[in-house]
């Protein structure tokens, strides 16, 4: 029976489908695959109105899913002082002047992406400094991986921060510095989210929307507060990329579940410890470089498991983010005793990031049958060469326990990739590579794995796998062009491999 196709697309389609790994054309009607193999047998449905993408045996596979990405966080930064690459203090104290010069008082100046260790003098601009700046502009520095934050007078006093608080740094005086970590570091983000303004929002979106699809992806979850992701969800239609919302829930979880119905795919989102290079992820034994501490819970056994409890039982899939062992151990132990207590099949509850943890751990999390969504992208950006950034953090011991993928795929755990975007670039390519060529050599992983992980995987930790994630009839068609194929260039030339094209539902997002 003719299917008149709208579209054929003719290339080397890697499918992710095992039985049926390799074809040469696509035929799509819709928004839909309808039709996978030989260019014969799939022209066989050609008609008068067909049109047909020769992509000249490019490799097509299905489009890439970041499985963790903050949306809304990233626009923020992308319009903000962008500190990622100063080289000094003053460096980083001109653009900062700079965009105060022009911005009226009273508004933020949000200055992302700085990083302690790439400037000579290796510490943050101090409050003095910052207030030499602006006593009439609140002003935040933020540490590349969101957990450790620098401010003024101004962002102090609006953000009523004090010194008993936990995460506030104060100095020899008992007066704060304006420095924080977690757990206050959160405050200025859950503000954070108000701070940008709503004329800004619709700006921010569509850059992350379109630097989305421009590296491949096409599926990006987003974990957002519930105002954000409300915003994200009315503006769908004037974005290129799929967004899979995961709500944060720090505070309003009651309100979400009177809110929004508790479709399998809408997920809740909260963190139970904090990162490692702001050695506040929850350790057991103390950091290599600061013997005073272990790091921090952000919840007691007792608040989460009540947490965890009441999202579960309303039918939410769950997502806790937990770095290290002793944060993974209670989210673990949580885990359990709410199965045991309401069972409930292909759950799919998730671990966030799973970066430093044991061996027992991950024989754990597969006979409870969690999930991992983790971040490739951090091995090369976060953890410096070779992982001795990490390394010094951790000592040599712990840091062949990081990143475990080879142990996490040899237990079939379902495994997704994503970015933390702001955290680390949106980057599946770099993030395949990062797999194929991990530093820890056995934990090295096949590049059919690391496929599947930004593929296939974050479909299903998604509960989307029957309509995305794979080239199959019935599909989506939703698809990444590359310059090359990744399984027939050198391994540790992947990461040079170069999206042109990507294709949402049947229509081309991005050329390059
Ligand atoms: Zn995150």
């Amino acid at each position: 029976m003719a299917k008149n196709l709208d579209l054929i697309i003719k290339g080397n389609i890697i499918t992710v489908v095992n039985q049926k790994p390799r074809a040469e054309a696509i035929g799509i009607k819709g928004d839909k695959i309808v039709s996978v193999g030989t260019v014969k047998e799939v022209e066989a449905d050609a008609g008068k109105t067909t049109r047909v993408l020769d992509l000249k045996g490019k490799a097509v596979l299905p489009g890439f899913i970041d499985s963790h990405a903050h949306p809304m966080g990233t626009g923020k930064n992308r319009l903000g002082v962008n500190l990622s690459l100063v080289k000094t203090v003053s460096e980083a104290l001109d653009k900062i002047r700079q965009r105060v010069k022009k911005t009226p008082p009273g508004n933020l100046i949000f200055c992302p992406d700085y990083n302690r260790q790439s400037v000579a003098e290796k510490r943050y601009p101090s409050k003095k400094e910052l207030d030499s700046i602006s006593t009439k502009h609140p002003i935040w520095i933020q540490h590349y991986d969101g957990h450790f934050s620098q401010l003024n007078s101004m962002a102090i006093s609006l953000l009523h921060l004090t010194a008993g608080m936990e995460g506030i740094r104060v100095d020899s005086k008992g007066e704060l510095t304006g420095l924080i970590q977690d757990p206050a570091s959160a405050r200025p983000l859950s503000s954070g989210d108000n701070f940008i303004d709503k004329s800004e929002a619709m700006a921010a979106l569509t850059l992350v929307a379109k630097e989305a699809v421009s590296v491949g992806i096409t599926t990006l979850f987003a974990k957002e507060g519930l105002e954000n992701a409300e915003f994200i969800m009315k503006n769908l239609k004037k974005i290129p990329v799929r967004i899979h919302p995961m709500l944060l829930c720090r505070t309003d979880l009651d309100k979400i579940i009177s809110t929004t119905p508790p479709y399998d795919h809408i997920c809740v989102a909260t963190l139970t410890d904090g990162s490692i290079e702001a050695r506040t992820a929850a350790l057991y034994e103390p950091y290599a470089d600061d013997p005073t501490t272990l790091g921090v819970l952000i919840y007691s056994d007792e608040k989460l498991y009540a947490l965890i409890e009441k999202a579960h039982k309303a039918g939410f899939q769950i997502s806790i983010h937990a770095e290290s062992e002793r944060a993974i151990d209670q989210v673990l132990w949580a885990y359990e005793k709410v199965l045991e207590k309401y069972p409930r099949k292909d759950h799919r509850h998730r671990i966030e990031h799973f970066e430093v943890v044991t061996p027992k751990q991950i024989k754990r999390v597969a006979r409870l049958g969690v999930a991992l969504a983790m971040q490739p992208m951090f091995i090369t950006v976060c953890e410096g060469p070779n992982l001795d950034y990490y390394r010094s953090l951790l000592g040599d011991e712990r840091v062949k326990r990081a990143h475990t993928y080879r142990w996490i795929m040899n237990e079939e755990i379902l495994v997704s990739g994503g970015s933390d975007s702001p955290v680390t670039k949106m980057n599946p390519v770099g993030g395949i590579h990062a797999l194929v060529n991990h530093p820890l050599k056995e934990q090295r992983i096949d590049v059919y794995e690391a496929i599947e992980i930004f593929t296939i995987n974050g479909a299903k930790i998604g509960f989307e796998e029957n309509i995305k994630g794979s080239i199959e009839p019935g599909k989506m068609a939703d698809f990444v062009v590359l310059s090359d194929d990744p399984y027939r260039v050198p391994k540790e030339r992947i990461g040079d491999i170069k999206v042109e094209m990507t294709i949402v539902g049947g229509k081309v997002v991005y050329r390059s």
